[in-house]
């Protein structure tokens, strides 16, 4: 593998203890910031203001965010699922509105939108970016919809430009659910500026993980960033304590967590890049395997958050990758609309807008439910981990095609 190598860069991984096996999370993620977050967990919890949430920490790494971006305002809050569920109450979608959501995907995705009182209307993703199929989300607006929401999926952002017009076109509100993509842009554009508000995930797994629960909303829109911040925490403004303006909800955001991602930050950018090398590395190695589709190669509009491929015999695979020491990831096993939580309300809003719930819907949603397999592309992974990923599925794929 031809990327630097493990001595020079210490953002890649040493040979952390893990039984000889590749780990599909890296067992040792804070393995350089140990210190650092003693050091912080210390100073804060017996700093003389005992101020845990909410406090300058948190207002200094929402800065650094905003800056970075150039964003109007970011609000650090309790998860990317909060961060949904506030920009969906900050756009003022609630009972009889819908929203238009991928039918693959986190469940928080149609979950949120439940939560506001509005209803998810599930669209098929595209079957080589498996993000929301801007043109079958536009055959499912109705005269109740209020909100188009695509989310960036594996390691591709939706078609953002597409979301953008369509949007624009019929009047609808963009939510773009960017929990994943941290750091990636498209055309030019950062993952979460695309619509009227984005958001990030900063739970552990997630590409700016954190030892704990958090998350942020991103915004072009000063006045969507105030309601955000408003409804974070009960409704106050800030400013004046005990006075509610609206009825918010519990999203504050942690003094330790805050103080850490701060300290965290400078490296974001060679952790990002190093995942990107390896899933370039996996994709010269895989592309054009029989019975095999690696993901749309490339750089505008990706984020490594995990690098997921899509198998003809994925269970076998996934055996023999499990056999070689590999462990794997399937996220999705089932579409939102075959979801025992979601599908009553995936039946009602087809027989609203036309399709047969019976039918052959969301086609490339559920194909995509059978095949999809993720790898391990942490920055942690050794070069050597990254070659015998690849070797055991090249192995795999040649050996059943033969
Ligand atoms: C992880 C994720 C979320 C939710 O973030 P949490 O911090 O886990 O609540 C939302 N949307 C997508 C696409 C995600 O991957």
């Amino acid at each position: 593998m031809t990327t630097t190598s493990t001595h020079e860069d210490p953002a890649v991984g040493d040979g952390p203890a893990t039984g000889g096996r590749v780990p599909f999370f890296p067992p040792d993620l804070f393995h350089e910031d140990r210190d650092a977050l003693l050091r912080l967990l210390y100073e804060i919890g017996t700093g003389a203001d005992q101020k845990f949430i909410l406090g300058d920490r948190t207002r200094r790494f929402e800065d650094a965010l905003r800056d970075r971006l150039g964003a109007a305002d970011v609000v650090a809050c309790s998860s990317g699922t909060s961060a949904l569920h506030l920009i969906l109450t900050a756009l003022g979608i609630g009972p009889g509105d819908e929203v238009v959501v991928p039918a693959l995907g986190c469940a928080p995705l149609a979950a949120a939108v439940l939560h506001t009182g509005a209803v998810p209307v599930f669209g098929d993703v595209d079957p080589r970016t498996l993000t929301l199929d801007p043109e079958d989300a536009r055959a499912r607006i109705t005269p109740r919809t209020k909100a188009l929401m695509p989310a960036h999926m594996f390691s591709v952002m939706a078609d953002m430009p597409r979301f953008a017009a369509l949007a624009a076109a019929e009047g609808l509100r963009l939510v773009e659910d960017s929990a994943v993509a941290q750091g990636a842009v498209l055309d030019g554009t950062p993952a979460g500026l695309w619509g009227d508000a984005g958001l990030y995930s900063f739970v552990q797994v997630k590409s700016f993980g954190m030892p704990g629960e958090g998350g942020a909303v991103v915004t072009r829109d000063e006045e969507t960033g105030r309601r955000v911040r408003m409804l974070r925490n009960h409704g106050q403004d800030g400013v004046h304590r005990g006075l509610h303006h609206v009825i918010g909800v519990n999203s504050r955001f942690d003094e330790i967590q805050a103080a850490f991602q701060l300290h965290r930050l400078p490296g974001l950018d060679a952790r990002l890049e190093r995942r990107a090398r390896i899933a370039a590395h996996y994709t010269e190695r895989l592309a054009g395997l029989p019975g095999l589709t690696t993901p749309p190669p490339g750089t505008d509009g990706r984020c490594y958050y995990v690098y997921t491929l899509l198998a003809d015999d994925r269970d076998a695979l996934r055996d023999h990758l499990d056999a070689e020491g590999v462990d794997t990831h399937v996220y999705y096993p089932a579409t939102l609309p075959d979801q025992a939580a979601f599908a009553p309300v995936a039946a009602a809003s087809s027989v609203r807008t036309g399709a047969d719930p019976a039918g052959p819907d969301w086609p490339h949603a559920r194909d995509a439910a059978r095949r999809q397999l993720s790898l391990p592309v942490h920055h942690r992974l050794t070069d050597a981990q990254v070659e015998h990923v690849a070797d055991t599925v090249r192995a795999h794929a040649l050996r059943t095609r033969a």
